[in-house]
């Protein structure tokens, strides 16, 4: 009955379904791309110190800690900064600033599949542009008029990315906002906040899940032109980020050397499980993330995914065109990587 209360276009569309995350047992968790290393110990003291009677009052509203040190460390003044209760966050405000009934919204396909979800919430209409069979986009990637274009980079599940020139030559190509989702890039060689200097319309999204192990501090940054980044903070909600995870990001922040070494144990075993993964007969894309996407012929991805859950290990299957008899791998710690490659020898 109430069904019928809602908007017709809510009505329609499915829901996006995460990642499992299980409530009982113990799994090897390499199906959310989370860090399989803790976050550093400062980091808990400072937000086990901060759970005291301040917790009264509200969070401040700009994570004004956050924006500092996120200004000093990338050379760019505070008002191209906004922060996010997680980058998903910041995609969905940037949909509501850009996306309305009808408009186009353009985006490579396959990519991260919250940004078709977020565009039908908007009622506003997807343009895709299908990678090519290596998954490289294809050239006339981003449309002048799209009022918003998509990019992952590096992109998720494939783990491609592009360099920044390319992505210069994007942000000209549009005369709408280029949004470029960096969630992946401490785990790559690219990155490009710099070009927010030199091109108005683009927005840089980068997270603190991934490269910093704070998933569940849910804390992501938007940077670019002050004017993009002024409209964006007239729709977001004012108490977005709250006091914890604020004193968790500004911590992480001042041990960017915990989080670099991080980075390099798990690009040193995503080298690893990519060998490994080939040496078994799958097709390995070379990754620019903290993931890996295999592809094999046989046994199907699909059996292989139950096996190993069976097995206590979650990977991701996705079951859609492009990714058929694909699975996507995150990069654990060695122990998880060995085991994982130990279960799939026995099965395969
Ligand atoms: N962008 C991409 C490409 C992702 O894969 C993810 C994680 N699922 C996100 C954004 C969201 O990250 P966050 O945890 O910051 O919301």
């Amino acid at each position: 009955m109430s069904k019928d209360l809602f908007l017709p276009h809510i009505r329609n569309i499915e829901g996006y379904i995460p990642g499992e995350q299980p409530r009982a047992g113990e799994y090897i968790k390499l199906n959310t791309n989370e860090n399989p290393y803790p976050p550093s110990p400062n980091v808990i003291v400072a937000v086990r110190n901060a759970c005291n009677s301040q917790l009264r009052r509200y969070p401040d509203p700009d994570a004004y800690s956050v924006v500092v040190r996120l200004s000093k460390l990338f050379g760019i003044s505070e008002n191209q900064i906004v922060v996010g209760n997680g980058s998903d966050e910041l995609l969905n405000v940037a949909l509501r600033c850009f996306a309305g009934t009808g408009q186009r919204v353009a985006l490579p396909f396959p990519t991260y599949p919250y940004y078709q979800k977020l565009i039908e919430l908007q009622n506003a209409v997807a343009q895709r542009f299908d990678l090519d069979e290596n998954f490289s986009i294809p050239e006339d990637f981003p449309p002048t008029d799209a009022n918003l274009s998509l990019l992952a980079n590096p992109n998720s599940p494939t783990g491609t990315a592009i360099d920044s020139r390319s992505v210069g030559r994007m942000a000209t190509q549009t005369q709408g906002v280029l949004l470029v989702d960096e969630a992946y890039v401490d785990f790559s060689d690219v990155g490009c906040i710099d070009l927010i200097e030199h091109h108005s319309n683009l927005l840089v999204l980068r997270t603190m899940s991934k490269s910093f192990s704070l998933a569940a501090m849910r804390i992501g940054f938007c940077f670019g032109h002050p004017d993009l980044i002024s409209g964006l903070r007239k729709v977001i909600d004012h108490y977005n980020v709250n006091a914890l995870s604020q004193i968790a990001a500004s911590t992480a922040l001042d041990e960017i050397d915990y989080m670099k070494s991080n980075v390099v144990r798990i690009r040193a075993t995503r080298e690893r499980l990519e060998k490994a993964l080939k040496a078994l007969g799958f097709y390995v894309w070379d990754s620019n993330a903290n993931f890996v996407l295999a592809r094999i012929e046989s046994p199907p991805a699909a059996e292989l995914h139950r096996i190993l859950k069976e097995r206590c290990i979650l990977v991701r299957y996705f079951n859609e065109v492009r990714l058929e008899n694909c699975l996507r791998i995150s990069v654990g710690t060695d122990i998880e990587n060995d085991r994982l490659i130990k279960e799939l020898t026995d099965i395969i």
